[in-house]
């Protein structure tokens, strides 16, 4: 067991306290217990990051070196985060009451992506521009400068890995700050980060509350960029706040997926894929496919089976192998999800599973919510509208293919959606129709490196984990010369 008691910010290449040496506790979600305390970093911390940042880009050598030397080091921190992987699994799992098959998945997709940027971060060069005669231009990608990145609880470790590992191979230099729920695993890529040889400065974490830094982090005249990942209510605030200093801005915020299942569709493959859709992670996936549509035809045989294999869920210990749904990341949140299933009956919908805390032997602590299904859903009602973030899916039942597009696009999110069916004109058809920026056909995931990822509408703009990602931490400088043999008089002043 590696987990220490304490967890210092990470500023500058030095594990330090806090400016004022506050902690906060940070918790496991499955028992309830404190788990360690974490350093509550101030906006002095904030501002002794960004110089520190500012510094390691201005001097380099991190935003001057050569791609091949780059890549060499971001493969350096994908073999140390292999060899460390039960030690980050573990931690993981601690500190967000997800599985430990769950977890693994995100930690080795975290390696992936920084395996990706390695190879991406060689392909980034300018272009010469075709010119008039006497002309010479030319494009340089440069890195963009300081960013300020943000991230939610979700995937603490996987979402710490499609922030910094794009804005490392771009050159940049970031100010990570990781949610409050979940801020181990991030201090942990930071200290790989340095041990694979990122220069003091290029990496920095500060934990500490979203209410009181984060806005200042948004505000800040030495950060040139931010990416947010999280809810949409926090991506606006973002949004104004950098309007300001005009910062560049990536939003990966909510979403209320579409799951849509078609009358030929394999069902036990759409019952499989359903399942995992909405119960992954616990439901606490921005691209949980939240809203499932069933087509008439095949809705009560595909309810049965439905229904039945939700049943047989596991939910329990995260550690136990046998369990398939871990816990929910705080009390907080166990209670919006519980709220919700509540307004859905008020609404007049019908729960025809879970919609409560399980009980017995290994629930008295922690928190937990039983997956849940919900019928007799229409889709104006707020539980098919707003964002839940827990293992609820609502069911709607639907006839026509232009209907059920119509229901799946309304929505002021645009994330993900997911079509099951057999035929390829039609699933052609929808996920064109589909406002969302991540269609799945007859899958059950979606996101892998080199596949771009983000969102459509309020779930945000900008796309991560592909290779368009570097534009998004790169400035394109054209540098025009003029090199013909007579010197040029524009004006005509003679
Ligand atoms: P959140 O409440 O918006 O918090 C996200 C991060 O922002 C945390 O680090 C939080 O700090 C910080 N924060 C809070 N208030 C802030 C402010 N005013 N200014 C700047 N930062 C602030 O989101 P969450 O509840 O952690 O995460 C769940 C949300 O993330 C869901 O909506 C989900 O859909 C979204 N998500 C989206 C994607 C995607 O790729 N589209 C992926 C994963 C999750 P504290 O923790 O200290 O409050
Ligand atoms: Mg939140």
């Amino acid at each position: 067991m590696t987990l220490k008691k304490i967890y210092p910010l990470f500023i500058n290449g030095e594990f330090v306290d806090s400016s004022n040496g506050a902690f906060f506790d940070t918790y496991n979600p499955a028992t309830g217990e404190v788990l360690a305390q974490v350093a509550k970093g101030t906006k002095e911390d904030v501002d002794k990051a960004v110089a520190a940042a500012r510094q390691a880009f201005k001097q380099g050598p991190w935003s001057k070196m050569t791609g091949a030397k780059r890549a060499r080091l971001l493969n350096e921190i994908a073999r140390i985060m292999r060899n460390r992987l039960d030690e980050i699994t573990e931690l993981e799992v601690l500190n967000s009451g997800k599985t430990v098959p769950t977890a693994k998945g995100q930690i080795i997709q975290a390696i992936e992506d920084f395996e990706f940027y390695a190879s991406a971060t060689v392909t980034l060069a300018g272009q010469t521009v075709p010119m008039p005669n006497g002309f010479f231009t030319y494009t340089l990608k440069e890195p963009l400068g300081v960013c300020g990145q943000i991230i939610p609880w979700n995937y603490p470790f996987m979402m710490a890995a499609w922030k910094i590992a794009p804005a490392l191979a771009a050159g940049c230099t970031v100010i990570l700050k990781p949610a409050s729920n979940t801020p181990i695993t991030a201090l942990l890529l930071a200290e790989i980060c340095q041990e694979a040889g990122v220069p003091a400065g290029v990496v920095n974490v500060v934990s500490g509350s979203g209410a009181e830094i984060g806005p200042y982090i948004s505000d800040h005249p030495g950060i040139d960029k931010i990416a947010f990942t999280g809810e949409t209510a926090t991506g606006k605030d973002i949004m104004a706040r950098a309007a300001h200093t005009i910062k560049r801005v990536t939003l990966e915020l909510g979403g209320k997926s579409a799951n849509i299942v078609f009358d030929d569709a394999d069902i036990d493959a759409a019952v499989d894929g359903s399942l995992h859709g909405i119960y992954y992670n616990t439901g606490q996936s921005c691209e949980a496919r939240s809203r499932l549509f069933v087509h008439e035809k095949i809705y009560d045989a595909f309810m049965g089976k439905f229904l039945d294999k939700v049943s047989r869920i596991q939910v329990g210990d995260p550690f136990d192998s046998s369990v398939h749904v871990g816990a929910i990341v705080s009390k907080a949140q166990e209670q919006v999800i519980d709220q919700y299933v509540r307004i859905a009956e008020e609404e007049g919908a019908e729960v025809l599973y879970g919609g409560r805390r399980p009980e017995g032997p290994g629930f008295e602590n922690g928190y937990w919510y039983m997956p849940t299904v919900i019928a007799n859903v229409t889709n104006n009602m707020r539980v098919a509208q707003e964002e839940i973030f827990g293992p609820v899916v609502v069911v709607m039942k639907f006839r026509e293919e232009e209907d059920v597009i119509k229901q799946a696009n309304d929505s002021m999110y645009g994330l993900a959606g997911a079509v099951w069916t057999r035929d390829h004109a039609r699933a052609y058809r929808v996920s064109s129709a589909i406002r969302a920026g991540i269609v799945m056909v007859n899958s059950p995931i979606s996101a892998f490196p080199g596949v771009a990822f983000g969102g459509y509408k309020q779930s945000g703009f900008g796309r991560e984990l592909a290779l368009e990602t570097l534009n998004l931490y790169t400035e394109t400088k054209s540098v025009v010369s003029y090199v013909g043999k007579r010197p040029l008089n524009l004006l005509g002043v003679k």
